[in-house]
């Protein structure tokens, strides 16, 4: 399989190369020349198939021999060693809890496979690789946990001062080893600005090898289209030909873009809900055709809070660059977070479910589906575990949702952040220095 980048400019590249580069030396976006279909037989089967399962025979698909059949499998239960359950609050209304891996979120599925194949990757390599990644909050965490302690790699994190909640800085700030956290005096965007200029530092590219972790990088989008295929399995076990519509909430648009591969790869889901915030780029393009990328505005749901949202331009090329396809599978919702905290209260008044702020949103837009649906089987992705934000649930429903160990326990330890001047020189004189260290 030959991957291509979105803006092709560049030669096509490997699974392995695409995984390494993270980025295409264009600045477009790796995608697979085309999508394979799974077989009839996949569909059969699905509904007893295990998540591991799913996840070896749909990785192949694009991994093809670039990495060996038993290699794969240990690294896909690896990855995935936490339960991905279908919670049904009503007959036609499911919840899929992806939040149950160590940071919480569903960026773990993601971070925990890109991690596990980098390192394979890079076995044997006399190179250290270093992961140079600029957070808010939740990206942070997930991709600190995924490449904790992983040969090879050297995972740098730049955060905002004190813009980061108590909870995401212990779980990217307080691990050690190969994981570096650097507090820099300013914003996400000053963060943002600094890895850019690393990353175009062909001087410092010559000293250590760069790559990126954020959502761009293909191999976090493949393991996010396994869970969709997991879904569905779950309600063809109970209904013969169920009309499945996936909510999902949705910022840099990575989880939704993993579920239009799915269907490419054969997945019979009925639609897709597009559920944002006041964060509407992609929902308003979907009403009018123009795609007016802006800077982001917070909201509740912050993890959500894109204004230009990265993988925009791989949902266009699975659509062929046509906006009549997309708007017939893709349908856009927008929410205040009013509307917001008054769904976490529903949903618990009328369910006694616990909701984070992500998942109300995909809920709203489900919601709204609903009312001109009544055959639907809709199922929102819950992207948080509501312990994550706790707060907001607790303001809109009176209840502490309760911490789950992995929380609980990085709470306690040493922050080893190292702060740092908002400039680039600093941080470059850093990086040098850091790998003269551990060379
Ligand atoms: C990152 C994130 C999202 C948005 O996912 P995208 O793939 O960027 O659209 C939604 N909810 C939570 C909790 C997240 O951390």
């Amino acid at each position: 399989m030959q991957y291509h980048s979105t803006n092709r400019q560049v030669p096509p590249a490997t699974f392995e190369q695409a995984v390494i580069d993270g980025l295409a030396k264009d600045k477009g976006l790796f995608m697979p020349e085309s999508v394979p279909a799974l077989p009839a037989a996949f569909f059969a089967d699905l509904p007893s198939l295990s998540l591991g399962d799913i996840a070896r025979k749909v990785a192949r698909l694009f991994i093809e021999d670039e990495i060996p059949e038993a290699v794969l499998g240990q690294l896909a239960e690896e990855a995935l060693n936490f339960p991905i359950p279908l919670v049904s609050l009503a007959p036609q209304l499911h919840v899929l809890e992806l939040f149950h891996g160590p940071t919480l979120a569903f960026k773990d599925v993601g971070a925990r496979f890109m991690s596990r194949v980098m390192a394979h990757f890079l076995r044997g390599v006399d190179k250290k690789v270093y992961v140079l990644v600029a957070t808010s909050g939740d990206t942070g965490s997930a991709v600190a946990q995924g490449f904790y302690n992983v040969p090879g790699i050297e995972v740098i994190i730049l955060y905002p001062s004190g813009k980061v909640s108590r909870v995401q800085e212990a779980q990217f700030a307080t691990l050690g080893n190969n994981v570096t956290a650097l507090e820099i005096e300013g914003t996400f965007d000053d963060c943002q600005r600094l890895v850019k200029t690393a990353f175009a530092d062909a001087a410092l590219r010559e000293e250590l090898y760069l790559t990126s972790a954020n959502s761009i990088n293909f191999a976090r989008l493949l393991p996010q289209s396994f869970y969709y295929f997991y879904a569905y399995g779950q309600l063809a076990a109970k209904i013969t030909n169920p009309e499945v519509v996936f909510s999902v909430p949705s910022g840099n648009y990575g989880n939704l873009t993993a579920g239009l591969l799915a269907e490419k790869m054969g997945l019979p889901a009925t639609a897709f809900l597009a559920a944002s915030n006041a964060n509407d780029t992609v929902p308003e393009y979907l009403t009018t055709r123009t795609f007016r990328p802006r800077p982001s505005v917070a909201t509740l749901s912050n993890a959500m809070d894109v204004g230009d949202p990265s993988n925009f331009a791989r949902m266009q090329r699975l659509f062929g660059d046509s906006w009549e396809d997309m708007q017939k599978r893709i349908r856009g919702y927008s929410y205040t977070d009013a509307q917001t905290a008054q769904a976490i209260r529903e949903v618990y008044d009328t369910y006694g479910y616990l909701i984070d702020p992500h998942g109300a949103v995909g809920y709203l837009a489900a919601t709204d589906y609903r009312k001109t649906h009544r055959d639907a089987h809709l199922v929102v992705l819950a992207t948080a575990h509501p312990a994550k934000f706790a707060d907001a649930v607790q303001s809109a429903t009176g209840q502490v949702p309760p911490v789950p160990p992995q929380l609980g326990n990085c709470l306690h330890r040493e922050k080893l952040s190292l702060p740092l001047a908002n400039d680039y020189l600093p941080l470059k004189n850093f990086l040098l220095q850091r790998s003269l260290m551990v060379h």
